[in-house]
């Protein structure tokens, strides 16, 4: 197991395929897989493989990977062809909700979606 993999992580153990999940797409720097819960008709959560806890957690040397998990979004919604419209979400912390504390990117798109989110 890579050092940046954390074995009580539950984002770690689907990315390392030790607990299964709806795989979505993958790459050498990311991982793609359906929100067991899903929020809209696309609710596909985009992670990097590295263990980075949450955003603000996040360092300079990490903006790349951030990169590359919105652009790994864009390229699920236009493969689902969302074109009309989709959002991307990072929740951070307990008051935005953040419940699985290995960053990940929300995809939600397939409905209308309002704003402000709750
Ligand atoms: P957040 O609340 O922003 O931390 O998002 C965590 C997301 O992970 C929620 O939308 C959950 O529905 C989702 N989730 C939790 N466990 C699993 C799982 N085993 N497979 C897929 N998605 C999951
Ligand atoms: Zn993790």
């Amino acid at each position: 197991m890579p050092l940046s993999t954390m074995k009580d992580c539950l984002f770690c153990r689907i990315i390392s395929g030790e607990i299964p999940s709806r795989k979505v797409y993958e790459d050498e720097h990311t991982f793609a897989f359906e929100d067991i819960n899903p929020k809209a008709p696309t609710h596909v959560l985009i992670v990097p493989r590295k263990h980075i806890v949450g955003l603000d957690e996040a360092a300079g040397e990490e903006a790349e990977i951030l990169g590359r998990c919105h652009l790994t979004a864009a390229e699920i919604a236009r493969q689902r062809g969302l074109g009309s419209g989709y959002r991307t979400v990072l929740n951070v912390g307990p008051d935005a909700g953040q419940s699985v504390f290995h960053l990940h990117v929300h995809l939600l798109g397939g409905r209308h979606l309002t704003w402000p989110p709750g």
